[in-house]
């Protein structure tokens, strides 16, 4: 129990200090770790706390993609276990946004147990995002491909957790609110 606690509490420590200065791009530009500590909740949530490495994986889960942390640094801190599920969330950045967009589609069903989790999850929290803080310069269209996009890629993450699984389907089923009724 008590190398839970550590685990996930520097999990949380590490990720505040390394996202400091990101907002999310929404009108309220959070800070990025709200981001972070909702998708590390909606697991610890979703699992009733009894999964510390996936807990921990929700808060480090955009420091390799986003804050050029590497996979040995996570691996030293964290563990193997943690340090490759943050890998398996991580796009490829050499790539063209619209392949990077496309390969996630491809790549979730083949996706490990608990990467699948941490998709949904995070899918989850974006699709919240766009419901209460959407980015302003974002067409009503551009917010409908993106709930679209989310639904394609969570497809292949399904029958992981039936609590995330739902939770996503409730929020999908408010894309005309974030849309303003446009397909
Ligand atoms: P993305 O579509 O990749 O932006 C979404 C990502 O931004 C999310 O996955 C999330 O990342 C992060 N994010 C931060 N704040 C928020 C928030 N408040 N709400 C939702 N997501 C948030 O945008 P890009 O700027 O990278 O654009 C890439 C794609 O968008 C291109 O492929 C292009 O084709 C398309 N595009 C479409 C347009 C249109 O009008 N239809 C116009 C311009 C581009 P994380 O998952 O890491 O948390
Ligand atoms: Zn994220």
């Amino acid at each position: 129990m008590g190398q839970h606690v550590l685990l996930v509490t520097r999990a949380a420590h590490f990720a505040a200090e390394r996202h400091v200065h990101q907002r999310r791009k929404g009108e309220h530009a959070e800070p990025y770790f709200n981001h972070v500590s909702e998708v590390a909740a909606l697991l610890a949530e979703a699992t009733d706390g009894k999964e510390p490495e996936l807990i921990a994986a929700g808060y480090l889960h955009d420091t390799i993609e986003d804050q050029n942390v590497t996979h040995a640094e996570l691996e030293e801190r964290f563990g193997r276990e943690v340090s490759d599920l943050v890998l398996e969330v991580t796009d490829d950045k050499s790539l063209e946004k619209q392949e990077r967009k496309r390969l996630q589609i491809v790549h979730a069903a083949h996706l490990s147990h608990y990467a699948k989790m941490l998709k949904l999850a995070d899918k989850c929290a974006n699709l919240r995002a766009l419901l209460t803080s959407p980015p302003p310069d974002w067409s009503a269209q551009r917010r409908g491909e993106y709930f679209d996009w989310a639904r394609d890629v969570v497809e292949g993450c399904r029958r992981v957790n039936v609590k995330l699984e739902a939770e996503f389907d409730r929020l999908y089923a408010r894309r005309g609110e974030a849309t303003g009724g446009q397909p």
